[in-house]
């Protein structure tokens, strides 16, 4: 292996010292904690997960934290009053529903429920048009925990050449307009891309979200490009496994994040980020 690896266990532990410090900064400033409200709807484990993990960075960080766990069969009229009830809640700074939610419920009205200043996953419209015209509240997590690697390993995008694999809202799109305004030249690929592996070999720097194990290989990659992968998949041995064929990959790259440890500790990292912000601006302190 020739490529320095990306260590995104590192990099989010070294933000979340930070964000602890300020933490106590802004507690003793003001006499507010940052609280955080998640809510669960349903059993999908792989959610519970998270949402646990969320829960324990939050005491970690030293925020208020509450964890709404609503049966699968909720009625989307009780989800929607329940944020309406924490929209209005003063010790709540920002409000995250766990995505996917069971079908009896509409996403977009919940996205659309939850107050644009109190929205850390920065999933509603109105935040998401802030990105888009580079003046935003909040960034999405997952992009933004990738801009925070490559900031931590002295990675410019400026002037580069960067190629997105993947346009999904959470991921791919806000990824690409992070890129752009970071001064990279971007393209963003998908499914009906027509010969991948020609845009992928001139890019200095690939971000990968597929959702495919394994699926971008050593022969598709520039020697001494950047590689951010941001895909999780489950093998069927039960261990996980990124977008990028670490192996082949790493053999050809420059910088390579690992899976896990590499994007994936980022996210919940960005997300502290997020509801301190969230706090801060409540009180008028950023
Ligand atoms: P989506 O399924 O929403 O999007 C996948 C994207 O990949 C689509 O835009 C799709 O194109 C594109 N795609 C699929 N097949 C191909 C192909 N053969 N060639 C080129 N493009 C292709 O996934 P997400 O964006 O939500 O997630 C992507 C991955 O990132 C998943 O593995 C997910 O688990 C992971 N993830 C990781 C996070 C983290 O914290 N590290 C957070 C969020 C996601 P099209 O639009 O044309 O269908």
């Amino acid at each position: 292996m020739s490529a320095i690896l990306i260590d995104g266990k590192k990099v989010s532990l070294d933000i979340r010292e930070r964000l602890k410090r300020e933490t106590e900064a802004f507690i003793t400033k003001t006499g507010v904690t940052p609280g955080l409200a998640v809510v669960l709807v349903g059993n999908d484990p792989a959610s519970a997960v998270y949402v646990r993990n969320k829960h324990r960075a939050c005491g970690e960080i030293g925020f208020y934290s509450e964890v709404h766990e609503l049966p699968e069969d909720t009625k989307e009229s009780d989800l929607l009053a329940l944020l309406a009830r924490l929209n209005d809640d003063p010790k709540i700074h920002g409000i995250l529903v766990q995505l996917p939610l069971p079908k009896q419920i509409n996403e977009e009205k919940v996205i659309l429920t939850i107050k644009p200043e109190k929205d850390v996953d920065a999933f509603h419209p109105a935040n998401v048009g802030r990105i888009m015209l580079g003046n935003y509240r909040f960034l999405p997590c997952t992009p933004a925990g990738v801009m925070a690697l490559l900031d931590a390993y002295g990675i410019d995008p400026s002037g580069k050449s960067c190629v997105v694999i993947g346009r999904s809202n959470i991921v791919g799109k806000p990824q690409a307009l992070l890129m752009l305004e970071r001064n990279a030249t971007v393209t963003i690929c998908h499914s009906r891309t027509v010969d991948l592996p020609s845009y992928t070999k001139r890019a200095d720097i690939v971000v990968v979200a597929v959702g495919k194990a394994r699926f971008l290989t050593g022969d598709m990659v520039r020697p001494g490009a950047v590689v951010i992968d941001v895909g999780i998949n489950r093998l069927p041995d039960g261990k996980l496994c990124g977008d990028a064929d670490f192996a082949s990959v790493s053999e050809v790259a420059s910088a390579i994040t690992p899976v896990p440890g590499g994007v994936g500790p980022m996210t919940i990292t960005m997300l502290m980020q997020n509801t301190l912000s969230a706090a801060k601006a409540a009180e008028k302190d950023e």
